[in-house]
C-alpha cells in the first residue's frame, strides 16, 4: 500500500465515471491524484459495449456529449450524423472510449487502475482504504462510486430456471447466436426485451420469441425531432402522483404537440417532483403508474421496434402477460408455467433470458464491494429500496444516517434519490456537480494560501 493518499478515487469507468473524470481532468489542478478503477476499459461501461449494429441509442446525438461545457462534442465528434439520429451504441462506445483515453493521456497524475475493487473502509482521517481484487491497496483523500446498473433479481424466479443451462441472467453480456431455431422466452417486455428481439432478428433467428411480463406493455416508439414542452406553460399540478397523471391527461387534450413533447416536459423537474413526494406517494407511483410512466418516457427506436413488429405480425413474437408460476426440465428444455388471472399456459422453451431491469435493491446485489460496504455500514440502502441512500450533494449516508464528506455516488446508485438519474444528459450534469464537490477543498486551499 502506498501511505501517500491520492487525491481521487473513481470506483467504476462506465459513462458516469468517466464523466467524473474528464470533468476532474479538465478542471483540477497539476498534482491532484485520480485514479480510475474497472476491470473494464474506461468508457462504453455496460449499455455501449456490446459492438451489434442492432443496439440503438435511444436518445438523439445531440443530447449525448459526455462534456459538461460543450453540448455539441458528440455531435462534432461524429462528424456526419444529423443532431437528431439514434445511432448505434457502439459508436457512441466508441466515442465514451476515445474521450476518455484522451483525457487520462493529457493528464500524467491520473491513471486507470485494471482491476475491481473489492473493499472500502473508512479511515480515522475520513479518507478511504481500497483493497483491490488482485490485492492492491490504495488510500484516497475522496472517493466516488460510480457502480453502474447490476444485473436484473432473479430471487423471484423458479431455482430449477435459474440452474438451468439454458438460463441467462445477464442480458447485456448475452450472446444470442447458438440460440439458432429453438424457442426462446424474454422475460421482461421494455426496452432489454426489445433489444434482445433487435439482436435475434440480426442473427436471422427462426424460433419463436415469448415475451412474459405482468403487464405486458410495450414501449412506445421514440420520435427524436420531438423536445420537451415548456413545463411552466402546461400548469401541471404535480403535488401527489395522481394529480400528476391526471393534470397531464388534461393537458394532452388540448396540447397541440406530440405527446412525447408532454412527456419530456416533465423530465427537467423529475427530480424536485420526487423530493416532493412523502414515501407513501412515491410508493403508490411505483405500484400503480411507474409501469405505464416507463413505458412512455423511456421510448424504442423505431429500428428496433421495427425489428419486433415484424416478427410479431409473423407470429415469431408473443407478447404473454402473466407471472412464472413453475418450470420443469425436460430434457434439454423446459416447461415454463405462466399465469395470470385470466389465463394459464405452459410455454416450451430452450432458453431464457431475464430483461426485468437492473437489479435495484443493493442488499441483495452479490457484489464484494456492496458486500462490504454494506456490512461496514459505509452504505445503506435508501427507503425504497432503489438504490443507496445520499444527499443532494451526491454524499452517501453512511448506515446511521451521516452524510460522508469524502464518499460521493452517481448513475443508477442514486436513483432512491433523484429518481431520473441513469440516462447521459442526468449522468453528465451530476458528473459535473460532482467534479466541483471533489475540488471545492483545493480551490478554498488556494484561497487560503
Ligand atoms: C442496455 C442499456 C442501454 C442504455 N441506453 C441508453 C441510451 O441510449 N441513452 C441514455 O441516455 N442512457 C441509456 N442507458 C442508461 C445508462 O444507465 C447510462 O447511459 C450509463 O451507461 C450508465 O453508466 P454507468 O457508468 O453509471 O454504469 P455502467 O455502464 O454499468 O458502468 C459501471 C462500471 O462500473 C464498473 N464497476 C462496478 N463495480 C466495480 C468495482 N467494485 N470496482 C471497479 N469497477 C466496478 C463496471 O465494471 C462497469 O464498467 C442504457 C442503459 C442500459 C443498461
Amino acid at each position: 500500500m502506498t501511505d501517500t493518499p491520492i487525491d481521487a478515487a473513481i470506483i467504476g469507468a462506465g459513462v458516469a465515471g468517466s464523466a467524473v473524470t474528464l470533468a476532474l481532468a479538465a478542471r483540477a489542478p497539476a498534482g491532484f491524484r485520480t485514479l480510475i478503477f474497472d476491470r473494464a476499459e474506461p468508457g462504453p461501461g455496460t449499455a455501449y459495449a456490446p459492438q451489434s449494429a442492432s443496439l440503438l441509442l435511444n436518445g438523439p446525438v445531440r443530447a449525448m456529449s459526455m462534456m459538461p461545457d460543450d453540448e455539441r462534442h458528440f455531435e462534432r465528434w461524429l462528424v456526419d450524423e444529423p443532431s437528431d439520429a439514434l445511432i448505434c451504441r457502439a459508436r457512441y462506445g466508441a466515442y465514451a472510449r476515445a474521450t476518455v483515453a484522451s483525457a487520462l493521456a493529457s493528464r500524467a497524475d491520473f491513471r486507470h487502475v485494471r482491476d475491481e475493487v473489492v473493499d472500502l473502509q473508512r479511515r480515522d482521517d475520513n479518507g478511504y482504504a481500497l483493497t483491490t481484487h488482485r490485492g492492491e491497496r490504495f488510500v484516497a483523500r475522496k472517493v466516488v462510486l460510480a457502480l453502474g446498473n447490476f444485473a436484473p433479481a432473479s430471487h423471484f424466479l423458479p431455482e430449477t430456471l435459474q440452474k438451468f443451462p439454458g438460463y441467462f441472467g445477464d442480458p447485456w453480456r448475452v450472446d444470442v447466436a447458438p440460440f439458432e431455431n429453438r424457442d426462446v422466452v424474454v422475460i421482461g417486455s421494455r426496452l432489454t426485451a426489445m433489444d434482445v428481439v433487435a439482436l435475434l432478428d440480426e442473427r436471422a433467428f427462426r424460433g419463436r420469441v415469448h415475451l412474459v411480463s405482468r403487464h405486458a406493455l410495450i414501449p412506445r416508439v421514440e420520435d427524436p425531432r420531438v423536445r420537451g414542452a415548456d413545463p411552466a406553460k402546461l400548469g401541471l399540478d404535480t403535488s401527489t402522483p395522481y394529480a400528476l397523471l391526471r393534470s397531464m391527461r388534461r393537458a394532452a387534450e388540448t396540447f397541440p404537440g406530440d405527446w412525447r413533447s408532454l412527456v419530456d416536459s416533465v423530465r427537467p423537474m423529475t427530480p424536485a417532483i420526487w423530493a416532493s413526494w412523502s414515501d407513501r406517494e412515491r410508493k403508490r407511483f411505483l405500484r400503480h403508474a411507474q409501469a405505464m410512466w416507463a413505458v412512455h418516457r423511456y421510448r424504442v427506436p423505431a429500428a428496433t421496434f421495427a425489428a419486433f413488429a415484424r416478427l410479431q405480425h409473423e407470429g415469431r413474437v408473443l407478447n404473454h402477460r402473466g407471472r412464472i408460476r413453475r418450470v420443469t426440465v425436460r430434457d434439454s428444455e423446459l416447461d415454463v408455467d405462466v399465469s395470470s388471472a385470466a389465463v394459464s399456459q405452459t410455454i416450451r422453451a430452450a432458453y431464457v433470458v431475464n430483461c426485468t431491469g437492473p437489479s435495484c435493491d443493493i442488499r441483495r446485489v452479490d457484489r464484494p464491494l456492496v458486500r462490504n460496504a454494506l456490512s461496514n455500514g459505509l452504505l445503506r440502502a435508501d427507503s425504497l429500496h432503489l438504490g443507496i441512500d445520499a444527499n443532494e450533494e451526491y454524499r452517501i449516508l453512511d448506515a446511521s444516517g451521516r452524510a460522508q464528506s469524502n464518499l460521493f455516488g452517481i448513475g443508477p446508485l442514486l436513483r432512491g434519490l433523484w429518481y431520473e438519474t441513469t440516462a447521459i444528459p442526468e449522468i453528465v450534469k451530476h458528473a459535473s456537480s460532482i467534479a466541483a464537490e471533489l475540488l471545492r477543498e483545493e480551490s478554498n486551499m488556494a484561497v487560503a494560501g
